[in-house]
C-alpha cells in the first residue's frame, strides 16, 4: 500500500520494464519530497532511526512520532513533521539534505518505487509487483541511467528492510477482533512493546518466564541480548504465537 497517492500517479512495472531516474543534490528539486509527509514508520525504520540517534524505542517514538490507528486495528506509529516550520519538514532534513541519510526509512529508499506484496506467512510473500510513483514536483525522471526495480532495491539498500517488513507482514495484515475490549488493549500494548519498546520486550526475554515457557535455541537467546534485529524477529515470532496461535514458537512439554 502506498499512503496518499491516487492511482493515477502509479504505474504498474511489467516483467523486464526499467525507469529512468537521478536523485542528487543537483536536481532543481532536491529535498523537495521531504516536507508534508505521511510516513508509517515500520519496526525495522524505527529500529534503525533509534539506534542511529542513540535514542531508546521509546524515546525515539515520543520524539518522532504520532501513533495513529492502522486499517487492521493496530498502532501505527508515522514519522511527525516538523510543527514549527509552516513547510511540515521532516525533522531530519537539514541544509544538505538527509542527516540520517544511511538509515533513512524503507519508503525514502524504495521512492519512486513503489513495492506491493501479497500472501506468503514465514519467509516472505509469495508474490512481489512494483510500481512506479510519479510525483508531480519530482524531476528525477527527467534523467540519469535505467533501473530494474531488482538493481533499484539494491543500490538502496533495501535488501533487509524489504526481508524484516515481509516477517512483519503476517502480522500487520491480520486482524486482532476481540469481543473484549480489555483483550483488545492488551494486544495493542503487546504490539506495541514487541514492534516499538525493543528494551522492554528484551528485559521480559530476559528477566520474565520466557525461557522457561519457550524452546528457543541458546544462541537465539544468546543473540537477543545484544542484538536488535535478531530480538525483533523473536518478538514477530512471539506476536504470532500470542495473538494468532501460528506455530512460530514452540512451548515446553510441562508447560
Ligand atoms: S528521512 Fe531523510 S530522506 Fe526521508 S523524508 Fe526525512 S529527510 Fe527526507
Ligand atoms: S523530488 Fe525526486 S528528484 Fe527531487 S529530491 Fe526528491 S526524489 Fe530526488
Amino acid at each position: 500500500m502506498i499512503p496518499g497517492l491516487n492511482d493515477e500517479r502509479l504505474h504498474e512495472l511489467g516483467e523486464g520494464q526499467g525507469f529512468r531516474f537521478a536523485c542528487h543534490p543537483g536536481v532543481p528539486c532536491f529535498n523537495q519530497c521531504c516536507r508534508k509527509l505521511t510516513l508509517w514508520l515500520t519496526p525495522y525504520d524505527a529500529l534503525r532511526l533509534k539506534r542511529r540517534l542513540g535514542l531508546t524505542s521509546q524515546e525515539f517514538i515520543e520524539r518522532y512520532a504520532n501513533v495513529e490507528t492502522g486499517q487492521n486495528g493496530w498502532p501505527m506509529p508515522m514519522l511527525a513533521m516538523r510543527e514549527d516550520d509552516p513547510e511540515r519538514t521532516c525533522p531530519f532534513l537539514g541544509e544538505s539534505g538527509c542527516t540520517v541519510y544511511e538509515d533513512r526509512p524503507g519508503a525514502c529508499r524504495t521512492y519512486p518505487l513503489g513495492r506491493a506484496t501479497k500472501g506468503g506467512t514465514g519467509g516472505g510473500p509469495s508474490q512481489e509487483a512494483f510500481f512506479l510513483v510519479r510525483e508531480d514536483h519530482c524531476q528525477g525522471f527527467a534523467a540519469g541511467r535505467e533501473w530494474t526495480p531488482s538493481q533499484w532495491m539494491q543500490d538502496q539498500g533495501l535488501e533487509t528492510y524489504n526481508h524484516v517488513n515481509d516477517l512483519f507482514l503476517p502480522i500487520i495484515t491480520r486482524q486482532a477482533p476481540d469481543p473484549d475490549p480489555q483483550i483488545i488493549a492488551r494486544k495493542m500494548q503487546m504490539f506495541l512493546m514487541a514492534c516499538y519498546d525493543l528494551e522492554s520486550f528484551r528485559r521480559f526475554v530476559t528477566t520474565s518466564r520466557f525461557r522457561e515457557l519457550f524452546v528457543i535455541p541458546a544462541l537465539r537467546l544468546e543473540l537477543v541480548e545484544t542484538n536488535d534485529l535478531e530480538l525483533l524477529k523473536l518478538a514477530f515470532d512471539w506476536l504470532r504465537f500470542a495473538i494468532f496461535t501460528d506455530d512460530t514458537l514452540t512451548l515446553r512439554q510441562a508447560v
